[in-house]
């Protein structure tokens, strides 16, 4: 609402390319709140590599002229190049707005590139890796925003803009409750403990994504270098949403989520898992490749449920399979039992120690 008016143009990363719903998100039909208000162009992943295309992204922003570009992930595991995009902002007279929710505890921690150096606006949630409560922060920057050839200035106006937009524009009265839990996960992130937590993060994912490969799993991008990576499972003949049953029933949280070589989105191939929780459990690497382990034992399982069953079989008919196969159910008891003694060695933040 600060700087893009209703149906200007916006271009953020696309949703099953690991863009979040917030960034535009429409099909046939228009989605997501952005996709109603604004134009929406989506940039994309190279479908060999699972890397952003720079390339493409700059080909049609050229043609489209977006207000806004967007650089910010749900579920893509690498680094973005923030001056590339920039450029391509630049390029079109667009804002960049850097989204960094997912990974702003491992950007205050100085252990990610930043977007500050190259983004005129930063938005990130609290409550993500930067771990504090649920709430939000905007950033904008002052001063010159550019200078023509004849040496006359442009400043900034983004304070007034971003303001206006929050209250009265979208908001009504601040949540001081929130503002102080804010506060203090803000203080946190200062200190030595948040540089060290957010690098075991980092080793964390790289010791679970490693395992996971050399079991034979193909990792989008073949690794990581944040806090989360996507496993496809289209190689292992299953895919993320029969995966996700089966190692919730085991007590291992993760999500299905679309990846490369999706055949539709309502079936995707893919699981995202992340660090960060376990980390603040107290696991290390070698910790995270027992979980690699316990995570390749209930995809097998998923494969014995499915090879029990039609290949045509719906996720409703596998659902059923594995709740009244009584073998299965066995099964998913013994990986639930062994996971569960594995993790009740690590404490809990918040509870007393047992
Ligand atoms: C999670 C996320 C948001 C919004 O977070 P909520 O938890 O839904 O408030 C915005 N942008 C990105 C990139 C995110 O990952």
């Amino acid at each position: 609402m600060a700087v893009v008016e209703p149906h200007g143009r916006i271009m953020g990363l696309d949703i099953a390319d690991g863009g979040h719903p917030s960034h535009g998100f429409m099909t046939d039909k228009k989605i997501s709140a952005t996709s109603i208000f604004f134009e929406t162009m989506p940039y994309k992943v190279n479908p060999e590599t699972g890397y952003i295309d720079y390339d493409k992204l700059q080909e049609n922003a050229r043609l489209f002229h977006p207000k806004l570009i967007i650089a910010g992930t749900t579920c893509y595991s690498r680094n973005l190049d923030y001056a590339r995009l920039k450029q391509i902002a630049n390029e079109n007279g667009a804002y960049l707005m850097g989204d960094m929710a997912h990974i702003g505890g491992l950007v205050a921690a100085g252990v990610v590139p930043s977007p500050f150096e190259d983004c005129d606006i930063v938005t990130t949630t609290t409550h993500k890796s930067l771990r504090g409560c649920r709430g939000g922060l905007i950033f904008y920057r002052k001063g010159i925003r550019s200078v023509d050839t004849k040496g006359k200035q442009t400043l900034y106006n983004l304070e007034f803009l971003i303001n206006q937009a929050v209250f009265p524009g979208l908001q009504g009265g601040p949540h001081n409750n929130a503002i102080a839990g804010v506060a203090v996960a803000l203080k946190q992130a200062m200190t030595p403990e948040f540089k060290a937590y957010q690098l075991q993060v980092l080793a964390n994912c790289k010791a679970l994504s490693s395992t996971l490969i050399n079991l034979g799993y193909k990792i989008v991008t073949g690794g990581s270098d944040n806090h989360l990576i996507l496993l496809n499972l289209r190689n292992k003949g299953t895919d993320g949403g029969r995966a996700e049953k089966v190692l919730q029933a085991c007590a291992i949280s993760c999500n299905k989520n679309t990846c490369l070589g999706a055949k539709s989105a309502l079936l995707p191939n893919g699981l995202r898992f992340g660090s960060p929780a376990l980390t603040s459990r107290g696991l290390k690497e070698e910790d995270f490749k027992k979980v690699a382990h316990f995570i390749h034992r209930g995809i097998e399982l998923t494969l014995e449920v499915q090879g029990s069953l039609d290949p045509k079989a719906t996720l409703m008919e596998f659902i059923q399979a594995l709740a009244q196969g009584v073998k299965f159910q066995q099964r998913v008891a013994e990986i639930r039992a062994e996971v569960e003694a594995f993790t009740g060695q690590f404490p809990m933040p918040g509870l007393p120690e047992l």
